[in-house]
């Protein structure tokens, strides 16, 4: 690949997380049957060259299946990459990680980094021990975006499409092209090293959220409490009322924001709704965002609980999150 990037940018620091990318199972034929999380990020840049006139460095952040993702792991990720970022040498920063959670984690990144140099989350569908991964070309490929010159904005990397923090969801069980950027669709792709993009890097402001990992009240501990309940047929507004009786309950996180799961152009059934205004009435943050894979929530005049624009439940949630963060209880 021909890199024409400024010269002083001579490195792409590679953060490991685990993930299936890094999963072994016992049989190479096996593509289900692995445990997440088992090979070493150093490992796997094995047999991946470096782009012409760059070299590659490995940092394990954590190692684990991103399942089981945590605020504490987000939190070391976004210091490792600030730290990076801000060295003169480096062009861009990749991440290896879960499929399950990666657009939760690129989401967080995007919103609390706005970085002016590319972060790029890769993954994989199928363990380092199958017959024929997926991970090392989605590793080459999220390096080739990382050292594309005026590459910005955290993306993820997946099967040659390179899609958004803000767009990407994960839409298929099985597939290696696991992924969608819904009415967006991607920023673009990587064929052979090079990448043809098709719109423009992600971008949004850095919010005062960025004091949560540049400070010590970013500890995990103090993340407010945000729950997600999803709408649907015959729902009542039982699990609303309980979070709000949990408030007054010795030693329990008060819960302080609400996102719904909403049908369709942000509908909510009215058990539901009516639960959700109790809450909001209460103090409860509340939040209604689309179950739709694409498309985006057209606010209406009569609405009496806010929308969450285009973000789907899980970004929702990490928004009002942040949100929240500003906001003393
Ligand atoms: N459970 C795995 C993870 O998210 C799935 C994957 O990486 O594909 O870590």
């Amino acid at each position: 690949m021909v890199n024409s990037l400024s010269p002083s940018l001579r490195r792409i620091v590679v953060l490991g997380t685990g993930g299936t990318i890094a999963g072994r199972a016992a049989d190479g034929g096996d593509n289900i049957g692995y445990t997440a999380g088992q090979v070493e990020v150093a490992d796997l840049l094995g047999g991946i060259g470096a782009p012409e006139g760059l070299e590659l460095s490995a940092e394990q952040v954590a190692q684990l299946d991103s399942k089981d993702m945590e605020f504490d792991v987000w939190l070391q990720l976004a210091r490792r990459c600030a730290f990076w970022l801000a060295e003169a040498d480096v062009a861009g920063v990749v991440i290896t990680h879960g499929t399950d959670t990666i657009e939760e984690t690129a989401f967080f990144l995007q919103t609390v980094l706005a970085p002016g140099k590319p972060v790029v989350l890769t993954c994989a569908m199928r363990p380092a021990s199958s017959l024929s991964p997926d991970g090392p070309q989605n590793v080459r490929d999220a390096i080739a975006v990382a050292a594309t010159p005026a590459a910005q904005g955290v993306t993820v990397v997946c099967a040659g499409a390179i899609h958004s923090a803000l767009d990407v969801q994960k839409v298929h069980t099985y597939r290696p092209d696991a992924f969608a950027s819904g009415d967006a669709g991607p920023v673009g792709y990587v064929e052979e090293g090079s990448v043809r993009r098709l719109r423009d890097w992600p971008q949004s402001p850095v919010g005062k959220s960025r004091k949560f990992f540049e400070t010590k009240d970013g500890a995990a501990a103090h993340w407010p409490r945000v729950e997600i309940v999803t709408s649907h047929a015959g729902v009542s507004g039982a699990v609303v009322d309980l979070l709000l009786q949990e408030r007054t309950a010795v030693g329990a996180e008060p819960i302080r924001g609400l996102v719904l799961a909403a049908t369709g152009n942000g509908t909510v059934h009215h058990a539901l709704e009516a639960a959700a205004l109790r809450a909001q009435d209460a103090g409860v943050a509340v939040l209604r965002a689309t179950r739709c894979a694409s498309g985006r929530i057209l606010p209406r005049p009569d609405d009496r609980l806010r929308d969450a624009g285009a973000l789907t439940p899980v970004k929702a949630r990490i928004a009002l999150m942040l949100e929240l963060f500003e906001t003393p209880a």
